[in-house]
Formats: C-alpha cells, sequence, structure tokens
C-alpha cells in the first residue's frame, strides 16, 4: 500500500470499543481522516479511513493484530438500476443507511455517499443488482 491511502476496515463487535484509531495517531504518528464510519454494536463495524505519514505499514499491522480486516479502498458499489426489483432485501442488512425505502413510491433508493463498501448487499441482493465496482 502506498504512504498515503484511503483503506477500508471491516471488524467485529466484539472489538468496537477498543480505541484503535487514537492509538494509530498516538502510538505510530499517523494522521487519520475518517471518511465514513459505521459502528453497530450488534454487527460488523466498517470505516473508511485515509492514513498518511508516520509509520504507515506498522499501524496498518497494528489494526491486523486486533482482528481487524484491512483492504485498499480500490472499489467501490454500483448499484445495476435495470436488475433491481425494489425487492428491499437490501435495505434491512444495510449498515450504513445508504439502501433505504423511498415514501409513498416505495422504490429502493441507493445513496452512494452513505456506502461504506462492506458489500453486504452484493450477497443479500436476490437479483444480484449491487456489483462492485474496481
Ligand atoms: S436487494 Fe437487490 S433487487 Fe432488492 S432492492 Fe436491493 S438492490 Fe434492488
Ligand atoms: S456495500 Fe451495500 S450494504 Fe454495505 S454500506 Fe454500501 S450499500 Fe450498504
Amino acid at each position: 500500500m502506498a504512504p498515503t491511502s484511503k483503506i477500508v476496515l471491516r471488524f467485529p463487535a466484539s472489538i468496537a470499543d477498543k480505541p484503535m484509531i487514537y492509538y494509530l495517531v498516538k502510538d505510530f504518528g499517523l494522521m487519520v481522516n475518517i471518511i465514513k464510519a459505521n459502528i453497530n454494536p450488534h454487527k460488523e463495524g466498517t470505516m473508511v479511513l485515509e492514513l498518511s505519514g508516520g509509520r504507515y505499514q506498522e499501524g496498518i499491522e497494528y489494526l491486523r493484530r486486533q482482528g481487524v480486516i484491512v483492504q485498499p479502498l480500490s472499489e467501490q458499489i454500483v448499484r445495476n438500476e435495470h436488475r433491481c426489483i425494489h425487492c428491499g432485501a437490501c435495505t434491512a442488512i444495510c449498515p450504513a443507511g445508504a439502501l433505504y425505502i423511498d415514501r409513498p413510491s416505495m422504490e429502493v433508493r441507493f445513496d452512494d455517499d452513505a456506502c461504506v463498501v462492506c458489500q453486504l448487499c452484493t450477497r443479500a441482493c436476490p437479483v444480484r443488482a449491487m456489483e462492485v465496482s474496481f
């Protein structure tokens, strides 16, 4: 990974209350910009961060030792509007509220600015309308 990168962190609820960002700054001298975050105590947490400076690689290794899955943000989620049948299945699992039912039209909307690229919707959608774009 490059010294300045956008990364996606995924982590279980069991470690969601650890002050990991604090340690990235304090112990590894990293500058951290939290772009998106969603931490639900009952589900997997997800964050999109921009990291720069400091001991970058050591910071990443620290996160991995805590049980965090770290991936570069080289992808985004797009919805194939032709495939979507507005069934609503994805709205129940989206942790960021990026997929929601519009009322009164009852159509499912996708707010890509709110998406934290957790990819849960790609598995939940029965017609594979939610796609990963690299
Ligand atoms: S689960 Fe798939 S088909 Fe259903 S509303 Fe979501 S994107 Fe559309
Ligand atoms: S990847 Fe899908 S489920 Fe995850 S935040 Fe984005 S829209 Fe929601």
